[in-house]
């Protein structure tokens, strides 16, 4: 439920209101606004309170019941649009926010390479996997730390934030000590532990869609990180599974839309894991901001062919330069800027 206070409710009768939730044994989470404060009442039997038993008190100008399972993820909580400031960057604000740059660091010069050709073409955030979810034990898994001290001497050079994945919670300290933005993978949405000690630190998460998640599933699992006490939560339709074999995902349009309806948070499509294949990503791309999308985020490589990860779906940074003009034309189309 949420009790949404009266425009300038004193402190003192917002204060009564927390008091009488925490009395009934539920969470409170504050949400403050310019004028008005909206008060979350969060715990598993919350139908069980009256909404009357608020609605007399000073200050309150009604109650709402959320009829989604997830509470603070969602559109009923915070009708305002969720902003995250990452270094002066703003993921979800009128500028679409393009994350770009390789699927793995693979050495210090190819990441510093990538960076500084993304910061040229209009990028505003550099990705790349230091830690990777490889399908195979056999396969790259990623250069660790050496490749996050890569990604952070790329961030001094250019000034661009960095964002990288985290594959356990016993990892957050030392991703932590580089990255940015805390990224979590597809095959860990429901990692549930993880999302949990994400929700106890500060930083942003940009929390990816599972594999055969759903769109519930996948803000459940936001609400995993918010209910912690972490806001900065960002989600990414990265594809899904189906029965479809001519790529590698199916990139789920329906969910951007659907996303920025049902909640606050920052959209990010990822048309590089949700085709499989350079060759769409712009289409795609492009599909994702006419549908809303607040960012994207896309797979580049110097030289695809020889990339140790995920090369098939990367643009050469040509390409991506490219990519970056013809999103603009599409970005102002939907009264949005790039
Ligand atoms: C990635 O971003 O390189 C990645 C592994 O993505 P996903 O978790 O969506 O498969
Ligand atoms: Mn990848």
């Amino acid at each position: 439920m949420i009790v949404v206070m009266k425009n300038h409710a004193e402190p003192a009768q917002i204060e009564a209101v927390v008091q009488r939730v925490e009395e009934l044994g539920y969470k409170v989470h504050l949400s403050r606004g310019e004028a008005r404060t909206i008060i979350g009442v969060i715990g598993a039997d919350e139908h069980l309170i009256q909404n009357s038993s608020f609605e007399v008190m000073d200050g309150v100008e009604r109650t709402m019941r959320v009829m989604q399972p997830y509470k603070l993820a969602s559109r009923d909580f915070s009708a305002a649009s969720t902003v995250i400031d990452v270094n002066g960057v703003q993921i979800g604000g009128p500028k679409i926010v393009m994350m770009a740059g390789p699927c793995s660091v693979e050495s210090r010069s190819m990441i510093l390479e990538v960076a500084h050709a993304v910061k040229e073409a209009g990028g505003s955030v550099l990705r790349g996997g230091a830690f990777k979810p490889r399908s195979s034990p056999y396969s790259f898994q990623g250069l660790g730390e050496e490749g996050l001290k890569h990604l952070a001497e790329a961030r001094e050079q250019t000034g661009l934030p960095i964002i990288t994945e985290v594959m356990g919670s016993e990892d957050i300290g030392l991703v932590g000590e580089y990255t940015d933005i805390f990224q979590v993978g597809a095959r860990n949405t429901q990692n549930y532990s993880l999302l949990k000690a994400l929700g106890k630190q500060s930083k942003p998460v940009f929390l990816k869609r599972g594999i055969s998640g759903t769109v519930q599933e996948l803000l459940m699992s936001a609400e995993y990180i918010l209910s912690g006490g972490n806001m900065k939560v960002m989600v990414c339709e990265r594809g899904i599974r189906t029965y479809e074999t001519a790529t590698r995902n199916t990139f789920d349009i329906n969910a951007i839309p659907v996303l920025k309806e049902q909640s606050h948070l920052p959209v990010i499509g990822d048309p590089a894991h949700g085709t499989g294949m350079w060759q769409l990503v712009g289409a795609v791309a492009k599909a994702a901001v006419a549908a809303g999308a607040d960012g994207l985020m896309v797979e580049v490589h110097p030289d695809p062919a020889r990339a140790w990860s995920d090369g098939a779906q990367s643009l050469t940074l040509e390409r991506f330069s490219r990519l970056m003009q013809e999103l603009r034309q599409v970005a102002q189309a939907v009264g949005r800027d790039l």
